[in-house]
């Protein structure tokens, strides 16, 4: 039983439309417009919106949506099959007037979908009358895995996860490696590290260090440390600008050439590649004795038929997807992007063998902009001063699994916006992790040798509001809100304590946390390096915010922090898989261990980088 069915064009004219009740069907119409059409989310056809489910198809010859909504509840079988041939229809009947423009057409179309629907309906009772069919070895998942994904290493728990999809991709240099839906293998993590450690050690040896101050860079593994506890103190001397101990002058002054460096909005993010440009890759006739062939060179060869049709297109999406996962897409996200664009193309008439590979790639390159393109507009120095005109301090909270760079990134904003002016407690909500709170009161320390109170008007910049360890976070939280009330600091930034994402009872405290104190923003903290792993928690973050919070409209994540961007060359892909799974912007890029390694996110570079 439809509730609705409207065939509307991409520009917004309703050509023809059939509503069974008197509900007001725009408000889910005009979300699953916005949410998934608009923004490039269209590889899978169903959206639910409230009570109700959308599927739709697109025409992408005439520029139409074809849209059906059903309550959620009910499960109809023939509702693919019923827009696929409502649509032959539909174009059948009128061709000729949507070649000529729609808008001025009355469209009577009522007896024709009252038969096609019927016909479906008659088909889907008589499906259901047929027994189900024993599903083949090839076509469960099962056969889709490699003999190595299915043993389980005892109490290895991640080990369990990649068992469930995995899938293999050719990587670039052309070795068969398994790439898992849910997380990468702990030894893999730990071989790209110590590879990619060769790799920095390589350059810091070929040009002159351009960074001073990361002496540790080549040591990707992190190392478990103390803060001011005594023992390994690499960090602690990377970052150390003052200490309170006499006879160490030398490390106690302030890295002067920070200062001024992060004064207002902060720079885009430049993201090299090491492989030549996609022009160079368009003329060269050898792509296989490249170390990578990129992206022309795998769409070559394939694609030639002048309309491209879902099975035309088929070798091409695959290598697409493959390229993408290459890249660190999470591999769902790769699938439904692939689909995507195979949705959009679908029925495009093309002219020559070319313009196949440029439409193809250049409609990939424009839903990986916009998919990374911020919806809304994010200006935090602005948002900061205008709480400030309101006399109130302006709240991040931050959160994510422990060692992704909460802290150290953190400190990082703190120094951007202490360097415009804006003094910050810094809430040390971190009640669990041994040494969290003393590296939080060395960050404070550095930046307020940075920013020493001479330069501000007799005043300490930074503040760390701490109650040590054991004690509940949300009530440290609000006892420091409070208090940069009373103080009149403009910013407070609220770290939490490092979780997992399958925590029950650690993801119920931070829901708590976000719901009592509500911060203007949560920002979740996330590497660059785990592709899938980061999906993982970044969904499972953002639900148990929703789950756990007893508010009606409970605030979930607002934005991503993006860390180790430096340590991933052009393996950018999860930038894409984060936004695309939460639809939030990224709202700050950690690239390396100062205080101005930080970055704004720029989606054409990062695309570049993906598409290369
Ligand atoms: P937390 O447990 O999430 O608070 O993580 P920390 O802030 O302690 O950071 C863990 C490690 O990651 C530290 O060694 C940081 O120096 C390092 N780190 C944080 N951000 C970045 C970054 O953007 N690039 C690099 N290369 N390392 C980073």
């Amino acid at each position: 039983m439809l509730d609705l069915f409207s065939i509307f064009s991409k520009g917004g004219i309703v050509l023809w439309c059939f509503q069974s009740t008197s509900e007001i069907f725009s408000p889910s119409v005009n979300a699953l417009i916005r949410s998934v059409i608009l923004q490039e989310r269209s590889g899978n056809n169903t959206f639910n919106h409230n009570a109700l489910t959308l599927q739709y198809k697109l025409d992408n010859e005439f520029e139409l949506v074809f849209v059906v909504a059903y309550q959620r509840i009910l499960q109809l079988s023939y509702v693919d099959k019923f827009l696929n041939d409502v649509h032959l229809e539909f174009r059948d009947k009128y061709k000729n007037e949507l070649q000529t423009g729609p808008c001025i057409v009355d469209f009577n179309f009522k007896t024709t979908f009252d038969k096609v629907l019927k016909e479906c309906e008659i088909w889907a009772k008589s499906q259901a009358k047929i027994p189900k069919q024993m599903r083949t070895f090839e076509d469960s998942q099962k056969s889709k895995k490699t003999v190595a994904s299915m043993i389980e290493r005892k109490g290895d728990e991640k080990g369990k996860k990649t068992v469930k999809i995995v899938e293999s991709k050719n990587l670039t240099n052309g070795k068969a490696e398994e790439v898992t839906n849910n997380t990468y293998d702990d030894d893999v993590i730990a071989a790209n590290r110590a590879k990619l450690a060769q790799k920095l050690a390589s350059k810091t040896k070929k040009e002159p260090k351009k960074s001073p101050k990361s002496p540790q860079k080549a040591d990707r593994v992190k190392q478990p440390r103390v803060w001011e506890l005594g023992g390994d103190t690499r960090d602690v001397a990377v970052l150390d600008y003052s200490t309170d101990q006499p006879g160490e002058a030398a490390t106690l002054l302030p890295d002067t050439q920070l200062i001024g460096q992060m004064t207002g909005a902060i720079r885009d993010l430049e993201v090299e590649s090491e492989e030549s440009s996609s022009e160079e890759e368009e003329v060269t006739s050898q792509p296989t004795s490249k170390k990578t062939g990129g992206m022309f060179s795998l769409l070559k060869g394939l694609v030639g038929a002048k309309a491209l049709s879902e099975e035309t297109m088929r070798p091409v999406l695959d290598k697409l997807r493959d390229h993408l996962i290459g890249k660190n897409v999470a591999a769902d996200i790769a699938n439904k992007l692939c689909d995507s664009v195979a949705i959009k193309l679908e029925g495009k008439v093309l002219g020559t063998f070319d313009s196949v590979a440029k439409t193809v790639k250049a409609t990939l390159t424009e839903s990986l902009v916009r998919i990374l393109s911020p919806k809304r507009r994010v200006d935090i120095l602005r948002d900061c001063l205008h709480a400030k005109q309101e006399g109130r301090p302006y709240v991040m909270a931050f959160c994510g699994v422990n060692g992704v760079g909460k802290s150290t990134n953190l400190a990082k904003i703190c120094f951007w916006l202490i360097e415009n002016d804006l003094s910050v407690l810094i809430a040390a909500c971190d009640t669990f992790r041994a040494g969290a709170v003393e590296q939080l009161r060395t960050h404070t320390r550095h930046l307020n040798a940075l920013h020493p109170p001479a330069r501000h008007h007799a005043r300490h910049m930074v503040t760390l509001y701490e109650k040590g360890y054991g004690k509940d976070a949300a009530g440290i939280a609000m006892e420091a809100i409070r208090y940069a009330s009373d103080t009149k600091t403009d910013v407070v930034l609220i770290d939490t304590a490092g979780r997992m994402q399958d925590n029950e009872p650690l993801m119920r405290a931070l829901a708590k946390l976000i719901a009592v104190n509500e911060p203007d923003t949560v920002l979740f903290v996330g590497e660059a390096l785990v592709g899938n792993e980061a999906v993982d928690q970044l969904v499972k973050f953002n639900q148990a915010l929703a789950d756990y919070s007893s508010s009606s409209s409970p605030h979930v994540i607002d934005g991503i922090v993006l860390t180790k961007f430096d340590t991933i060359d052009d393996k950018v892909g999860a930038a894409i898989s984060m936004t695309y799974i939460t639809g939030q912007p990224i709202v700050f890029v950690g690239t390396g261990q100062t205080y101005t390694d930080l970055k704004a996110l720029n989606a054409n570079a990062v695309v570049h980088a993906l598409m290369k």
